[in-house]
């Protein structure tokens, strides 16, 4: 067999391992499909750049399941250990189940994982975003998602829920935890928001350049934002929830009306920043924001006062998250006004 025809032999194997490869995903992607507005045509998406090593994991997770399995139950079991080390409030065990990898790693190579739950309904009322641990060092938004998860778990949902525990694992496990990724950037500032170029770098410099808040050197220059980028692109969230301290309040952005609280945190919101998730997520992406400001960084909440949160959630995902969900699937649904 000539080199030419060997190589044409192998380029059509790999050909084929690809279309496998796309397909597995799009099934997997299906599991969640349902009939959504395609997102503003102007939502640009940052290349996406996964480590090598995690994009290998994800992969295989689709094409060969065994060993994909092993490996990737390594890392998730490291993972967990690694949290239940870091956090007093969360047991391995509670890590244990139904996590998986997204494919996407931190600066330092750590995974971005995710716990996706089910609506135990054939029609789901909406899909929902919920994200801790954004900013390494707010050590309770990252417990608080275990906990709800539990309460998630123990009763079912209507809903579909992705739930990323950590979105900043290198901020989360540096010692002592920080607020910013490992590039000294704060990934609540770096999303893709317009205009971002000039406004993130005036406004840090007008609020005197805390290396707190640093927005980066461009929008989306940080994978783990480039992470939550494709996961909104692919998930399409109805509503994102994501938790922060120590502000004690509940913020807001969207266009339903908020909840005016959350158990003992009521509604204060704390405004709009250049690259923040309510401001790509609510005003970009017409996407509500939620974000949960929990009292204390360190300290968590009292159980009761954590239950009731949940609660005033679930309460306010029925009474104005379903019904939004209801109307744009009968809008896509109609047909199209023609003549
Ligand atoms: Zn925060």
């Amino acid at each position: 067999m000539s080199s030419q025809r060997r190589n044409a032999g192998h380029w059509s194997a790999a050909l084929v391992g690809v279309i496998l490869l796309a397909l597995a995903a799009c099934s997997r992607d299906a599991a969640f499909e349902r009939k959504t507005p395609d997102l503003p045509a102007a939502v640009e998406t940052p290349a996406t750049l996964p480590h090598e090593r995690s994009r290998m994991l994800f992969a295989e997770a689709h094409s060969e399941p065994a060993r994909a399995t092993v490996d990737a139950a390594a890392v998730l079991d490291d993972w967990c250990s690694a949290l239940a080390d870091r956090l007093h409030s969360v047991a391995k065990a509670d890590c244990a189940s139904g996590f998986e990898l997204t494919g996407h790693e931190s600066v330092h190579g750590r995974p971005i994982i995710v716990r996706p739950v089910r609506a135990s309904r054939q029609t789901p009322k909406g899909r929902v975003l919920l994200i801790g641990g954004t900013h390494g060092d707010e050590l309770t938004s990252v417990s608080l998602v275990f906990w709800w998860l539990s309460w998630l778990e123990a009763t079912g949902s209507a809903y579909h829920w992705r739930i990323i525990p950590a979105m900043n694992p290198d901020g989360l496990f540096a010692r002592p935890a920080q607020r910013v990724n490992a590039n000294g950037v704060d990934l609540n500032r770096n999303l893709p928001t317009p205009g971002w170029e000039t406004a993130s770098q005036d406004y840090w410099r007008d609020t005197g350049r805390s290396e707190r808040r640093f927005p980066g050197d461009a929008a989306a220059s940080e994978p783990e934002t480039r992470w939550l980028v494709d996961e909104i692109t692919h998930y399409r969230p109805d509503v994102i929830v994501t938790l922060h301290a120590p502000y004690g309040v509940l913020d807001y952005d969207g266009e339903p009306a908020p909840p005016a609280r959350l158990g003992p945190l009521k509604l204060n919101r704390l405004g709009v920043f250049p690259g923040s998730l309510g401001n790509y997520g609510a005003r970009y992406l017409d996407i509500p924001v939620v974000t949960v400001e929990l009292g204390h960084a360190t300290r968590m909440p009292a159980a009761g006062q954590a239950r009731a949160m949940w609660q005033d959630l679930t309460r306010w995902l029925d009474r104005r998250i379903a019904p939004r969900v209801r109307q744009a699937e009968r809008r896509a649904d109609e047909p199209a006004a023609g003549g």
